[in-house]
């Protein structure tokens, strides 16, 4: 896009030119990100953009409230002070903070603030190279899989000492620049890590423990590079996400929701029934960050904490599997009506997706996994029978169809969360191409677009390939007769995958 410099502008602003605007902007944070910058253009786009909001700051405009829609407020009748109080007051929407007049930036000095922004961004990187211990060659080896689907999480997880959620995290959030562009402090990291891992720990579960968050974090990162939703996100939505699936079991108990409900446990009581589990790990996790030593967040503005923070709320309450059906329907549903897709709910079933996706990879995954489960459920069990309350489905030990249960699991939970997924990002992506099809973005983090069709029928053929390949592996071992709990194959959790 020509840089429209010159051209003059009142203050009436097109949104066609905001649109320009913000293209121009992300192009020259992207040039940088490549190190291809030509300085004259960039001084010429930045005089072009400090104009263009210097004249929106003379003009006063307000931004849009979208309240409006929520209360039908009339904004020629209702003053801004008082949308803004009755939006935050009865409706969900937080609004950001509007910053006092005076707090104004001088836009004026806007290119020392781009540069000043380049330096710390800078200072950042270098802070954490410097911090980062060297990886043992193993540990670097294994992460060469990370945009693979078959990334095998146990390897890392044996060669990292145990530290797999830990590696998996710092390397995500350096792989999406997210440590630079949200100033998240090394020592934070590494003390949030820290703890997060600790709180997997504390029941010493089978299966909820630090590696199924490094499972899932790393699931979630592979569903939105191989569906394309990547593009279509900001980078505090991609924080989110990956935030979000990293704490998404934090101090699970290894229990299920209805054994705290009918138990009566302490979290039950706290949580009113109400997803006992999720809303402790997110609130736990949250807690975490109230600790300025473990604030990875400490740097984030106030908006874009409310924002991230409402977000990974949403997420991780919708791992409640009780809220599957319902999830899937309204996707559906908005799918069918060509209605435009919410963000946060795309958001949330990809990491629902991420959270049952094992059934969904390669058998060599797929049968550590299940072993692994099945042991919680039936260490469960025990519980209830001890405690002369009925067995849960699926926790008796000596009496469980283990391979009947992961064929109908596959069946009618993982496909159709994972055919659905594939739909969505087709609708979600496909105008991202269309939108980029003109002059050939220059950014390295739109080229892969290009490719994205091919990309998303071979992503579908591939979860596809691997359900059914379990699915026969389940159905021979019926045939075998070793399908059951109490067969010593499924029950040991060893297999010859
Ligand atoms: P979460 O507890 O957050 O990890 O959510 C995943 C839930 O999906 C588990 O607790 C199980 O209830 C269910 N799930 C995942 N994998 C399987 C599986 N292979 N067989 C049966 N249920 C599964
Ligand atoms: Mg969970
Ligand atoms: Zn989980």
């Amino acid at each position: 896009m020509a840089p429209q410099h010159g051209k003059t502008l009142n203050t009436h602003i097109s949104v066609d030119t905001w649109r320009s605007t913000i293209i121009l902007l992300k192009r020259m944070v992207q040039q940088l990100e490549i190190r291809e910058v030509d300085f004259d253009e960039l001084k010429r786009n930045l005089e072009f953009t400090a104009s263009l909001l210097e004249a929106l700051y003379t003009s006063g405009t307000p931004p849009s409230l979208d309240a409006d829609d929520d209360l039908q407020l009339r904004s020629d009748v209702v003053p801004v002070e008082v949308r803004d109080w009755l939006a935050s007051t009865f409706t969900q929407r937080v609004q950001p903070i509007r910053q006092r007049l005076e707090e104004k930036p001088k836009f004026r000095s806007i290119v020392h603030a781009v540069q000043a922004g380049i330096f710390v961004e800078r200072m950042f990187r270098k802070a954490y190279s410097t911090a980062m211990p060297d990886q043992p060659a193993e540990v670097i080896n294994c992460l060469r899989d990370l945009d693979r689907w078959s990334f095998d999480v146990f390897s890392l997880d044996a060669v990292s000492s145990g530290h797999s959620l830990k590696t998996l995290f710092i390397e995500l959030i350096i792989k999406h620049h997210l440590n630079s562009r949200f100033k998240v402090p090394i020592s934070c990291l590494m003390s949030f890590l820290c703890e997060l891992e600790r709180g997997y720990s504390k029941h010493t579960n089978a299966y909820h423990n630090h590696t199924h968050a490094a499972d899932v974090t790393h699931t979630v990162h592979c569903l939105l590079l191989r569906t394309r939703v990547l593009y279509w996100l900001t980078e505090l939505e991609v924080l989110a996400c990956l935030f979000a699936a990293a704490i998404h079991d934090y101090e699970h108990t290894g229990n299920t929701n209805n054994f705290h409900i009918n138990t009566r446990s302490e979290l039950a009581m706290i949580y009113n029934d109400h997803s006992v589990q999720e809303s402790h790990h997110v609130s736990a996790a949250f807690r975490l960050l109230q600790d300025e030593n473990t604030n990875i967040f400490i740097n984030l503005t106030r908006p874009e904490w409310l924002e991230l923070r409402s977000l990974v709320i949403e997420m991780v309450l919708g791992t409640d599997m009780s809220s599957h059906v319902l999830q899937v329907k309204a996707m559906r549903s908005c799918l069918q009506q060509h209605e435009s897709i919410d963000k946060p709910k795309a958001l949330s079933l990809i990491l629902h997706a991420a959270d049952i996706s094992h059934p969904a990879k390669p058998w060599s995954l797929h049968s550590r996994w299940t072993p692994r489960l099945m042991e919680e459920f039936f260490t469960q069990g025990d519980k209830e029978a001890e405690m002369g309350l009925a067995i849960s489905p699926l926790c008796d030990r000596h009496n469980t169809p283990v391979s009947q249960s992961q064929i109908a699991f596959m069946e009618f939970i993982v496909e159709p969360t994972f055919s659905l997924i594939s739909d969505m990002s087709e609708k979600i992506v496909i105008p991202l191409i269309q939108d980029t099809a003109g002059p050939s973005p220059t950014c390295s983090r739109y080229r892969g677009l290009q490719w994205t069709v091919a990309d998303l029928v071979s992503f579908r053929s591939m979860w596809m390939r691997h359900t059914e390949e379990n699915k026969n592996r389940w159905r021979d071992k019926v045939k075998n007769g070793v399908s059951h709990s109490d067969e010593s194959e499924t029950q040991t959790g060893q297999d010859t995958a």
